[in-house]
């Protein structure tokens, strides 16, 4: 693949060279764990060329105009925006969704509520299903790419993240999702096989959304108040009575959170009320079941 570039001469006539700036953007990060990493995403974002190219091409020279483009990112990114929200990309579930900082940053341990959901959902006949609070989309993509038959009501209660969410449906259009402005259940009528949600869990004291991305998240996407537990506890409640006779709630949590999860659960009436572990082997998804 060309570099969309390649017909702008620079005015100078000096190129940069692809190695070049790959070790400059490397070492403006440094000491940070991913400067090569980063630098590399970075660099290929602004030439729209794959990480790959880059490497076999380190001699070729890059226009001005995407040198200096490629230094503001790495200065911001030396900064501590989350590449993602530079890039305006992040793949989930080997999707390439659109960030913004409107949204969270979906993270690879979400996947985990996905495979929960997945389980619940028959491919073979149709039902409805529920992602509550979606964000970019990303869980309700998910679910509608491997459920086709399965319509799925994705609520968002920020009209700005739902613009993401819609984007990002029209891009993929995988499986039905249909978009509702409101909180939680709050937009939505009848009774569904499954209800996901990856709500804000995070304490407001936690020094954790003091580091990394979550400086630029969106805080109402990372925590719903002082315990951490707010919106579980009104998703949890809401929830049972509109599932399905059997139908399942399943909900993402803090690692430390499923003791809560599971007794709060058991406590409105939930049947089967179990955790699953992330690839880290930390408790992160709480399932529960209405009685039939
Ligand atoms: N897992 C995210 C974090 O720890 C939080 C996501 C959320 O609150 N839903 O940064």
């Amino acid at each position: 693949m060309a570099h969309r570039r390649s017909e702008q001469r620079p005015v100078t006539g000096q190129d940069d060279q692809v190695g070049a700036l790959l070790r400059e953007g490397r070492h403006r990060l440094a000491p940070g764990a991913t400067a090569a990493l980063d630098s590399e995403v970075l660099l290929a974002r602004v030439l729209e060329v794959d990480r790959p190219w880059l490497f076999a091409n380190r001699e070729s020279g890059v226009a001005a105009e995407a040198a200096a483009e490629f230094r503001d990112l790495i200065r911001r990114r030396g900064r501590g925006e989350p590449v993602a929200y530079l890039t305006g990309l992040r793949e989930f579930w080997s999707m390439p969704l659109r960030v913004t900082p409107d949204v969270l940053i979906p993270r690879p341990e979400t996947e985990l509520l996905v495979e929960a959901a997945l389980e619940f959902i028959p491919r073979d006949c149709a039902c409805r299903a529920a992602d509550l609070g979606t964000g970019s989309g990303a869980v309700a993509l998910a679910i509608a790419r491997e459920r086709p038959l399965c319509e799925v009501h994705a609520t968002e209660h920020s009209a700005a993240a739902l613009e993401v969410a819609r984007e990002n449906i029209a891009a993929l259009a995988a499986g039905r999702v249909i978009l509702h402005l409101g909180s939680w259940l709050e937009p939505l009528s009848g009774r569904f096989r499954v209800i996901v949600s990856n709500p804000p869990y995070v304490a407001e004291d936690d020094p954790h959304l003091q580091e990394g991305d979550c400086r630029f998240e969106p805080r109402e996407a990372l925590t719903p108040g002082p315990d951490g537990l707010e919106a579980i506890r009104e998703i949890a409640r809401a929830t049972l009575r509109c599932l399905d006779d059997g139908g399942v709630l399943a909900f993402e949590h803090g690692f430390d959170q499923g003791v809560h999860a599971r007794a709060l659960l058991a406590e409105l009436g939930y049947l089967n009320v179990e955790t699953r572990r992330d690839l880290e082997g930390r408790e992160r998804v709480t399932l529960g079941r209405r009685p039939r």
